[in-house]
């Protein structure tokens, strides 16, 4: 048989071919149309031995010949060309289908997380304490025994050291039992010129209790620093009123008892009238009608002198307060390791009440 015919056979068989993979599913037509490529244009493929098979032939069937086998090669090309494209179609459709949204399906909740308690407490605190126009300070929890100590007129040796037993690290070196350090390091670099310093400083502090109810070896403290021309207790005084009736409602009253701190002189412990039987005594308030909520005083000279200001200028007052006692006394909560346990139906008895807030 003459090449022409051959072609022209292999020409009318691949039309038929093609049909017949046409009516094929979509992954087995695919894989039929390579099969017929690689019969036709492979290594060992019809066209090539037709190509071999064409410097034989007549000059004048040379044109015909080139043409016939070029055709069949565009017919299998577009073939395969098509064949993708109704394959990419199909596959398109069917995932179409298959993420068709059922909006009349009920929704999967989301459960959403929140801040937890004591930070929404703090962070109510600093909003109060900002808006007052104090600055709010943080510091290093691993501080020198200088400024957790020395700087706040606890020289070494002094009884009152043993009132905060401490984790050293060296003998220089201890985590904070305090956030008074960051107030030293700020007073140090303050420019009294410029005006007051106003400053809260929050943060973790740790100590060598035992953990119960009411003790933690880690706890956060809010320190209160006002240093100024002129300071006096009853700035202190009116600052305590603010802060008691800011967290414990608007018909709190304090009272001042003296007390005793190395850093400020006079000291003072402050109750608040209790905010559960106005008064009148209850369990929280162990008959008496008063609180203990924080511990205050006049920064002592002592203090202000060591970290550079002038204490026949100046004076100022500071107060110190446990964000877990006065989120417990806030809100009931009756042991402080709830805090850490991170028991969900614990934190989520805040969560409406957050929400409420936000
Ligand atoms: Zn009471």
């Amino acid at each position: 048989m003459s090449l022409i015919k051959t072609l022209e056979t292999m020409q009318g068989k691949i039309v038929e071919r093609i049909q017949q993979i046409n009516a094929l599913e979509p992954e087995e037509r695919m894989k039929a149309v390579n099969e017929l490529k690689s019969e036709l244009l492979g290594k060992r493929g019809e066209i090539v031995q037709a190509r071999q098979q064409l410097k034989d032939a007549l000059p004048e069937d040379k044109p015909i010949l080139g043409q016939l086998i070029n055709k069949i090669i565009t017919a299998i090309n577009e073939a395969i060309e098509e064949t993708k494209q109704y394959v990419e179609t199909c596959q398109l459709e069917e995932r179409l289908k298959k993420e068709t949204i059922d909006i009349s399906l009920p929704g999967r909740e989301v459960r959403m997380g929140t801040k937890h308690i004591l930070t929404r407490v703090l962070e109510d605190l600093e909003d109060l304490f900002i808006s007052m126009g104090y600055q709010v300070v943080e510091g290093p929890e691993v501080e020198v025994d200088l400024y957790n100590f020395g700087k706040m007129n606890l020289p070494k040796e002094h009884p009152a050291r043993d009132m905060q037993d401490t984790f050293y690290i060296s003998s220089e070196v201890l985590l904070r039992t305090q956030t008074s350090p960051v107030q030293a390091r700020t007073m140090e670099k303050h420019d009294f010129s410029k005006g007051p310093l106003k400053m809260i400083s929050p943060g973790k502090v740790y100590r060598r209790d035992d953990d119960d109810a009411t003790h933690s070896h880690q706890f956060q403290q809010i320190e209160g620093l006002v240093i100024d021309k002129h300071i006096t207790m009853g700035d202190l005084k009116g600052t305590l009123e603010v802060i008691a009736k800011y967290m414990f409602g608007e018909e709190r009253s304090i009272r001042l008892r003296p007390s005793y701190f190395p850093f400020t002189e006079p000291s003072v412990e402050v109750d608040v009238s209790c905010f559960k039987c106005s008064g009148q005594g209850c369990s929280v308030c162990k008959k008496t009608g008063w609180i203990e909520v924080l511990g205050a005083g006049m920064v002592h000279p002592n203090v202000l002198e060591m970290s550079g200001v002038d204490s026949t200028q100046y004076s100022g007052f500071a107060f110190g307060l446990g964000l877990e006692r006065f989120t417990m006394l806030k809100y009931g909560v009756d042991d402080i390791r709830h805090f850490y346990q991170n028991d969900v139906r614990f934190l989520n008895q805040f969560k409406t009440l957050l929400e409420g807030e936000a």
